[in-house]
C-alpha cells in the first residue's frame, strides 16, 4: 500500500478550509491596482496604534523563544476577567483552541455536536481527531437549543457554539445561551466561541467567564484577530475551570504564541479608545449596508458581527464579477448556503464601493 492511502480514513476524507483570497495575490491575478477585501472579517481599522510600538519592542527579542506560559498576558487577562492566571490558556489563534479542544476531549470514539451554518473549523477539527461530526439543524439560520440539545448522542464529548455566529451574524442572548448550557450533560464539554462579542451592542453584551463556577464543563473562547485586529500575528485566549485548561495545555506546543504576538495583545488590550472606535465604525457600516441591500432589493441577515449575509441570485456569478472589479467578498456555498454571499464592513468609502459594484452587476 502506498503511503498516502495508509493515512487514517478520517484524516483524508477532510476538506481543507477555504481562506479568502489575499489581496496582493488577486491584484496580481487581475491585474488591478486597489482591490479591497471585505472577506475574512477584519478589522478595516487596523490595529490600534499602540500595536506598532509593542512590536518594535517585541522585535528586539525575536533571537529568544517566547514565554510558553504567556504570563503577562495572562496576568492582564485574568485582572480583565475575574479568574485566576491557570484558567486561561493561550492560543495560536483561537483555531488553535478550538482545536485544542477536539484534540483533548474527542477520539475516534466520539462525537461533537455543531450547529447548521456554523463556523467552518468545527467540522475540521473534529474530523482530524476521527470524532464524528453531528450537524443540529438551524432555526432561521440560527443555533436552535432545542435541536442542539436533541442532536447530542451518549459518545459526544463536545458541542461548539458561536455566538454570534459566523457567517449568519446570528446571536443567541445570554438567557437562552445560559439555559442551554444548564441543559448540557456535565460529560459534554460547551465550546462557546465568542470571536465577534465584541462588537455587540451594550444591551445584548454578557459576561460568560462569571458562568465558570457554574458549569465546569463551559469552555470560552476569545480572539486578537477580529475588533482587535491582529488576524495576522495569531492570538487567542480560551477560559476555562482549572482542570480543562489543564488538559488543554497539555495537548498545545509550548511556544505557540509568538513573542510578538503576545506583546501587541497587550497593548491592543489597553487600547479601549480604538476598540470603541471599531465598534462605532462597524455599526455605521452595517446600517450602509443594510440600506444599500434595501435598496437593491436583496434579502440580508442582520448581523451581530463585523459582517453581513445576503441573499443573491447566481452568487456564484456575483461573486465572480465582483472579484473581478476588484471587491472581494466571501462565498458561502460550502456551508451549505449557495445563493448567499457574506461581505465584511468595511470603511464608508470601501462599502460605498462595493454597493455600486454589486448595483452595476445586478443592472
Ligand atoms: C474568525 C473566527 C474565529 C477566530 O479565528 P482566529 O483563529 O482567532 O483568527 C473563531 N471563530 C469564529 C466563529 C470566527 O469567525
Amino acid at each position: 500500500m502506498d503511503l498516502i492511502s495508509c493515512a487514517p480514513d478520517y484524516v483524508r476524507a477532510i476538506s481543507p478550509y477555504q481562506p479568502g483570497k489575499p489581496l496582493s495575490e488577486l491584484e496580481r491575478e487581475l491585474g488591478i491596482a486597489q482591490a479591497i477585501k471585505l472577506a475574512s472579517n477584519e478589522n478595516p481599522l487596523g490595529a490600534s496604534p499602540r500595536v506598532d510600538e509593542a512590536v518594535r519592542q517585541a522585535m528586539k527579542d525575536i533571537s529568544r523563544y517566547p514565554d510558553g506560559n504567556g504570563f503577562e498576558l495572562k496576568k492582564r487577562l485574568a485582572g480583565r476577567h475575574a479568574v485566576e492566571l491557570g484558567q486561561i490558556v493561550l492560543g495560536n489563534g483561537s483555531n488553535d483552541l478550538l482545536e485544542l479542544a477536539a484534540r483533548a476531549f474527542l477520539g475516534v470514539n466520539a462525537s461533537a455536536v455543531y450547529a447548521q451554518y456554523s463556523f467552518a473549523v468545527y467540522p475540521l477539527v473534529t474530523q482530524a481527531t476521527g470524532a464524528k461530526g453531528l450537524v443540529a439543524p438551524a432555526q432561521n439560520y440560527a443555533h436552535d437549543p432545542e435541536t442542539i440539545l436533541a442532536t447530542l448522542r451518549a459518545d459526544t464529548r463536545v458541542v461548539f457554539i458561536a455566538n454570534p455566529n459566523n457567517p449568519t451574524g446570528t446571536f443567541l442572548e445570554s438567557s437562552r445561551l445560559h439555559h442551554l448550557l444548564r441543559r448540557l450533560p456535565q460529560d459534554v464539554l460547551a465550546v462557546l466561541d465568542e470571536a465577534y462579542t465584541e462588537y455587540l451592542p451594550p444591551e445584548y453584551r454578557y459576561d460568560a467567564s462569571q458562568w465558570l463556577s457554574e458549569f465546569p464543563n463551559l469552555l470560552i473562547t476569545r480572539t486578537f484577530s477580529k475588533a482587535y485586529g491582529l488576524a495576522g500575528l495569531r492570538v487567542g485566549y480560551a477560559l476555562a475551570n482549572l482542570p480543562v485548561a489543564d488538559l488543554l495545555n497539555r495537548v498545545r506546543q509550548p511556544f505557540n504564541v509568538s513573542t510578538v504576538a503576545q506583546m501587541a495583545a497587550m497593548a491592543a488590550l489597553e487600547d479601549q479608545e480604538f476598540m470603541a472606535l471599531s465598534y462605532e465604525i462597524n455599526r455605521a457600516g452595517l446600517a450602509q449596508l443594510y440600506a444599500g441591500f434595501k435598496t437593491l432589493g436583496l434579502q440580508y441577515l442582520p448581523s451581530f458581527g463585523n459582517f453581513v449575509l445576503f441573499k443573491v441570485q447566481e452568487a456564484g456569478r456575483v461573486y465572480e464579477q465582483l472579484l473581478r472589479k476588484g471587491v472581494i467578498v466571501r462565498p458561502v456555498a460550502s456551508y451549505g448556503l449557495p445563493d448567499w454571499l457574506r461581505v465584511t464592513v468595511g470603511l464608508d468609502k470601501e462599502n460605498e464601493q462595493f454597493l455600486k459594484t454589486l448595483a452595476m452587476i445586478l443592472g
